[in-house]
């Protein structure tokens, strides 16, 4: 086939090769539909309540009792028949008391008063609480005087108001908050089912890298991903494993693949998955006959990405920048992980922010560009790019706390535009 401009058959040679030299890039939506497609979540397991904040719950939480459990006071006062005080100040004889944990168990009949405290279960025959300060006490505490009148019902929360025995109150796939924990503490979770942690193991190629303890020598550099990717991992739920660092060499990276793959249930390998000449970890994991489900995605910064699977372990190979690394295990492994767990939100949940500067996206690839968050006195939440030299700047990326997804094919996005972005993890 002849170009337009009549170009010649060498020139259209040379683009069939590199075409097939390079697999299709697929876009960043689908790359995560087939993470989500190969990812199946791991068997539940019971921990107990005090080690279940973060965890994903694997079960549906049923109240095993009505809320309140009782008619309950929401006050401390006095339990009355609303009737009775329809006129004030009205004079009532206190005939009980009734305490949280100690109730008054008798029926209160007009023209009497319990003396209620909050969280106690108020009297059959009362209709109403009046609150302690509209009260007083008189005739050595045998009446009290109702000063203000009140409505049938008032600082009563009826028993089973709240939640009904038998009501599913929390679902499987909800990510246990603090703000939870009351509720599985008040209907009996002792232990509570939740999604087993993936069991990670993290490993940083390239001939280049040295520990962080050690002084980098000529040509040499510390390896930051190992710990990055630790860090994102833990705070996605993994158990995380670091294991030595790998240099460029396809057999060592086959043995060291094929033997982290054995004990875990996902490997992330940073760097080695670029077009360069050193760039093996995309051969080792085929010529160990790793299936792989893609290797280019239209995403920047993190077009190489690959996902694949050896034995019943998913891969990830991430490219080797440090900025590139954080963006594609938020964006991929950091889904798997979740999704392993059983989250039903696996994914990190798109925001609106508004533009603080201007931005440039690119023409054949996704964006998820670093940013800082602030939310202005008039409650706007926006979002500044950061300034960065590339996805190699990881101390401008410091400072980042969320990603803004630039569509592809959005050349440019003008300052004050609404923009979608992710919150980092932190
Ligand atoms: P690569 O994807 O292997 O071509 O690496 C891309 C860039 O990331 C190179 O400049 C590497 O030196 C750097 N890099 C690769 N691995 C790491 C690592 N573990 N920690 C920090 N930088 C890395
Ligand atoms: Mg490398």
């Amino acid at each position: 086939m002849l170009g337009l401009d009549g170009a010649t058959p060498v020139k259209n040679c040379q683009l069939q090769l590199a075409n097939l030299k390079s697999p299709t890039m697929i876009p960043v939506a689908d790359a995560i539909q087939i993470v989500l497609d190969q990812t199946t979540s791991l068997p539940a397991e019971s921990v107990a309540l005090v080690d279940a904040l973060g965890r994903i719950l694997a079960e549906d939480i049923v109240a095993d009792s009505d809320l309140p459990p009782f008619n309950r006071a929401q006050m401390d006062g006095y339990a009355i028949q609303a009737a009775d005080v329809a006129n004030t100040p009205a004079r009532l004889r206190i005939v009980g008391e009734s305490a949280a944990g100690a109730g008054w168990h008798q029926e209160m009949k007009a023209g009497e008063a319990v003396r209620i405290m909050t969280g106690a279960p108020v009297p059959a025959g009362a209709d109403a609480v009046q609150q302690v300060e509209l009260t007083r006490e008189v005739n050595d505490a045998n009446f009290v005087e109702i000063l203000e009148s009140v409505k049938t019902g008032r600082s009563i929360v009826k028993r089973a108001d709240e939640i009904k025995a038998g009501e599913t109150v929390l679902r499987a796939g909800e990510e246990i908050s603090a703000a939870m924990i009351a509720t599985l503490a008040s209907f009996g979770y002792a232990q509570v089912k939740v999604g087993r942690r993936p069991h990670l193991a993290v490993m940083a190629t390239g001939s280049e890298l040295v520990v962080v303890d050690q002084k980098p020598g000529q040509d040499q550099i510390r390896d930051s991903n190992n710990y990055t990717i630790a860090a994102y991992a833990s705070l996605a739920g993994a158990n995380v494993e670091r294991l030595p660092l790998v240099g460029d060499d396809t057999e060592e990276l086959k043995r060291q693949i094929a033997k982290a793959c054995e004990g875990s249930d996902m490997l992330i390998t940073s760097g080695g998955v670029s077009m360069g000449v050193y760039d093996f970890t995309k051969a080792a994991l085929k010529e160990l006959g790793a299936e792989v489900f893609f290797e280019r995605v239209a995403l920047r910064p993190g077009k190489p990405t690959v996902f694949a699977r050896l034995g019943s372990a998913l891969v990830f190979g991430l490219p080797g920048n440090p900025v590139s690394v954080a963006v594609t295990f938020n964006l991929f492994a950091r889904t798997a992980l979740r999704a392993m767990q059983g989250a039903k939100e696996a994914m990190l949940v798109p925001h609106t922010a508004v533009l603080a500067h201007d931005l440039k996206g690119s023409m054949d690839r996704e964006s998820y560009l670093p940013a800082i968050l602030r939310t202005d006195e008039k409650g706007t939440l926006w979002v500044e790019p950061l300034k960065w030299g590339g996805s190699s700047d990881f101390v401008s990326f410091a400072r980042a706390t969320a990603l803004i997804n630039v569509p592809s094919g959005v050349g440019r996005i003008e300052a004050d535009s609404p923009v979608k972005v992710l919150r980092l993890p932190s």
